[in-house]
C-alpha cells in the first residue's frame, strides 16, 4: 500500500490513524458483531458514538452551555436557505462577499428575503478581505453573514467583522477546528465536514439557543427547522450515522494532537513553510494579498497556464496529488489541512524547488 500526499480542497486527506482505526472496527465494532454502518440510529451503542463526538467537539471549541450542536445533512450549501428561513424575523440580512460560496449564500438569501450585499472583493477575482470595521450594517437586518475562509481563493477573515451588536453567521467550512475561536463571538457557525474533520455528507452547525425557535419563515420545511434538530437532539431523522462515527474519531486525535492550540501552531508553521517559498521563488507566485491569506488553502501559479498543467501532472508523478487550482483561479491550491502532515509540505517544496530549477 502507499497513500500519496493528497492536497484536494475537499473530500480532502484525513489522518491514517484515523482510517486505520476504522478499517480495524469495520467488520465488528467493539465486539458488537456488526459495522457502525449497519447499526440502528436508535441503539445505545450508537448513541454513545453520538454523545461521544458532541462532547469531544464541546470540549474542543469550548461550547458554552447556551449553544446547541447539530449534526446535518444536506451539506453546507443547505445551510444556505436554512439560515436565512430560519434567522430572518424581519426579511432582511446583510452579507459580506469574499468568494464563491459566500457569493452562493448572498444569492440563495435573496430568495427568502431582502439579502444586502454590504462589502465584496470580487473586485479583485476575491484575493484579499475587505476592510469590515465600519460597514453600513442594515438597521433591520436580521444576521450578518461571512465566509470566514475562502476555499477557493485561499483568503481568510483574521479579524471578524463589526457587526455592530447584530448576530454573525459564519461558514468555517474550511478553517473547521484549524484554531480555537471563540464560539461566543458568534450566532451560528458551521461547516461541511469534508474538508478538515470527516467524510462528506455532513454538515455541523452551531448555533446559540435563542436562535433556534418555531418562528421560521412560512413554508418552510420540517427538515429545514433548526429546532426539529435540536429538539431531537440530530436524530429527528436517520443521521448520517458512519460519518458521525469518523468525526468522532478526528475529534478525539485532535485531543490526543493537544487540542486547537497545538493545531493552529501546527498549521502556521506549514503554511509558512509554503508561503515563505512562494515570496522568494523566481517561478511561483501567490495569488493572495499577504496579510488575508489562509493557513488551510494556498492558492499559487506561475503565470503561464502551460507550465501551471505541466506542475500539475509531474506532481502528480511524485504522488503529490489535487494540485489543480480551482477553475475560477486557474493554477495551482495547495489544501493543506490539519490532517496534512508536515512531511507533505515539506515534499511539494522541495518538488516545487527541483520545478523550479529545470523550468526557469
Ligand atoms: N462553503 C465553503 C467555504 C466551501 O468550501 C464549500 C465546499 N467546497 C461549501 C460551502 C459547500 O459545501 P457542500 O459541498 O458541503 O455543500
Amino acid at each position: 500500500m502507499s497513500r500519496v500526499y493528497n492536497f484536494s480542497a475537499g473530500p480532502a486527506v484525513l489522518p491514517e490513524e484515523v482510517l486505520r482505526e476504522a478499517a480495524d472496527e469495520m467488520l465488528d465494532y467493539r465486539g458488537c458483531g456488526m459495522s457502525v454502518m449497519e447499526m440502528s440510529h436508535r441503539s445505545g451503542m450508537f448513541e454513545t458514538i453520538l454523545n461521544e463526538a458532541e462532547a469531544d467537539l464541546r470540549d474542543l471549541l469550548q461550547i458554552p452551555d447556551n449553544y446547541k450542536v447539530l449534526f446535518l445533512q444536506g451539506g453546507a450549501s443547505q445551510q444556505f436557505a436554512m439560515i436565512p428561513m430560519n434567522l430572518m424575523k424581519h426579511g432582511e440580512a446583510d452579507y459580506i462577499v469574499t468568494g464563491q460560496w459566500a457569493k452562493k449564500a448572498w444569492q440563495e438569501a435573496q430568495k427568502y428575503g431582502k439579502a444586502n450585499k454590504i462589502a465584496s472583493s470580487e473586485d479583485k477575482t476575491f484575493s484579499y478581505i475587505p476592510d469590515c470595521s465600519d460597514l453600513d450594517i442594515s438597521p433591520n437586518a436580521d444576521y450578518v453573514y461571512i465566509c470566514e475562509n475562502n476555499t477557493i481563493y485561499g483568503t481568510k477573515f483574521k479579524k471578524l467583522p463589526n457587526t455592530k451588536g447584530k448576530t454573525l453567521v459564519s461558514d468555517v467550512s474550511s478553517c473547521f477546528l484549524s484554531e480555537p475561536v471563540d464560539v461566543s463571538k458568534y450566532g451560528i457557525l458551521y461547516g461541511g465536514v469534508q474538508k478538515n474533520i470527516g467524510p462528506a455528507g455532513m454538515v455541523i452547525s452551531i448555533i446559540r439557543e435563542d436562535l433556534i425557535t418555531e418562528d421560521v419563515m412560512k413554508g418552510t420545511p420540517t427538515m429545514l427547522t433548526f429546532k426539529t434538530h435540536a429538539d431531537a437532539g440530530s436524530l429527528y431523522n436517520t443521521p448520517n450515522s458512519y460519518c458521525i462515527y469518523m468525526c468522532g474519531k478526528v475529534f478525539k486525535w485532535l485531543k490526543n494532537m493537544g487540542g486547537l492550540a497545538v493545531m493552529k501552531e501546527r498549521n502556521e508553521k506549514k503554511a509558512k513553510l509554503l508561503y515563505d517559498f512562494l515570496d522568494e521563488s523566481h517561478l511561483f507566485k501567490g495569488t493572495v494579498v499577504p496579510k488575508d491569506r489562509s493557513l488551510m488553502n494556498v492558492p499559487f501559479v506561475t503565470g503561464n497556464a502551460q507550465l501551471d498543467a505541466k506542475f500539475v501532472k509531474e506532481a502528480k508523478e511524485a504522488g503529490l496529488e489535487n494540485l489543480k487550482g480551482h477553475r475560477s483561479v486557474g493554477g495551482m491550491r495547495a489544501s493543506i489541512y490539519n490532517a496534512m502532515p508536515i512531511e507533505g509540505v515539506e515534499t511539494l517544496v522541495d518538488f516545487m524547488k527541483k520545478f523550479e530549477k529545470e523550468n526557469v
